[in-house]
């Protein structure tokens, strides 16, 4: 079974105007069960994680300043987000939602976040709309329970997983990937174990050669034992933010190289949503289902 986190918290109310799509988190859930794709079973409400856990990737005194909302005005405006309680509530379930992923995963070889995929929190950093790293979060939760020896992250939205480079730069045993817009935020960006820095405008068939000629051979050589996809649909052409020249039909092609080399190697997968910046919000969502329509037509 398709195992997916979602809470009705994911979709956090925001002040009127802001830029953040945050609409997005009820509707791909709302989508999946109108076209009968789905049912609510699918759906697992996850808690919130701990601090302990939360602990094992970033820092004691940035996490307790976000938790506690005394994280500095200017560290605060970087996130993007008035803090809250509610939304710091939302981020740690986020967060315990990839781990329960994880789990999932290793049962049914795939499972969802409907949020999450927030790359940019780093070590002891928030920014872009990120203040948990929830893959990272994840990864060091299964490294740390001796669940898991190598992991490999690919992330494919278009922002530089700049915050997953960093928390894992001195981490063999987690190997980060990252394809992204080169002139895009971040503009200092981090070390990853692989990037590939994409020029703007880029179209489907460069893109998708790309991947194809990169993911393979990563996979042979790190012989990962699980993997965290970061499935971001800000590539997209329609994106306000991306610069990226990609087709749905492409974007839709790319989750399902990913998500079928995943299967026939045997290798779990958690899928984390990350960006999408389109200004018709239907394009957001339905490039997000398609990313479930192709786990749901490989694997059940
Ligand atoms: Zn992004």
């Amino acid at each position: 079974m398709l195992k997916i986190a979602f809470d009705p918290i994911y979709a956090h109310p925001l002040p009127e105007g802001h830029r953040f799509p945050m609409l997005k988190y009820e509707l791909i859930p709302g989508q999946l069960i109108r076209e009968g794709l789905i049912s609510e079973d699918n759906l697992f409400s996850p808690t919130a994680v701990p601090d302990d856990v939360i602990l094992l990737t970033h820092d004691a005194n940035y996490w307790h300043q976000l938790r506690d909302l005394i994280l500095p005005p200017k560290e605060q405006r970087r996130i993007g987000f008035p803090l809250t309680e509610q939304l710091i509530e939302r981020e740690r379930r986020i967060a315990q939602g990839t781990i329960n992923g994880c789990y999932f995963a290793r049962q049914y070889g795939v499972a969802f976040n409907v949020a999450g995929g927030t790359h940019h929190a780093g070590t002891n950093w928030g920014e872009g709309f990120c203040m948990l790293n929830d893959q990272a979060i994840a990864a060091n939760y299964l490294l740390d329970k001796g669940l898991c020896k190598s992991i490999l992250i690919i992330d494919l939205d278009v922002h530089q997983g700049n915050g997953t480079a960093q928390i894992f730069e001195n981490e063999p045993r987690v190997f980060t990937f990252s394809m992204h817009g080169d002139k895009n935020f971040p503009f200092r960006k981090e070390r990853s174990d692989l990037d590939i820095p994409l020029e703007d405008g880029i179209k489907d068939d460069a893109y998708l050669s790309l991947l194809k000629d990169t993911l393979p051979g990563l996979i042979s050589k790190h012989n990962p034992d699980f993997i965290f996809y970061l499935s971001g649909v800000d590539v997209l052409s329609s994106d306000k933010l991306g610069k990226l020249s990609l087709s749905k039909e492409a974007c839709k092609e790319r989750d399902r190289f990913v998500l079928s080399i995943c299967k026939n190697n045997g290798i779990p997968v958690q899928v984390s949503m990350g960006g999408g910046y389109s200004p018709q919000i239907k394009d957001i969502v339905e490039a997000h289902c398609n990313t479930y329509r192709v786990a749901m037509e490989l694997y059940f």
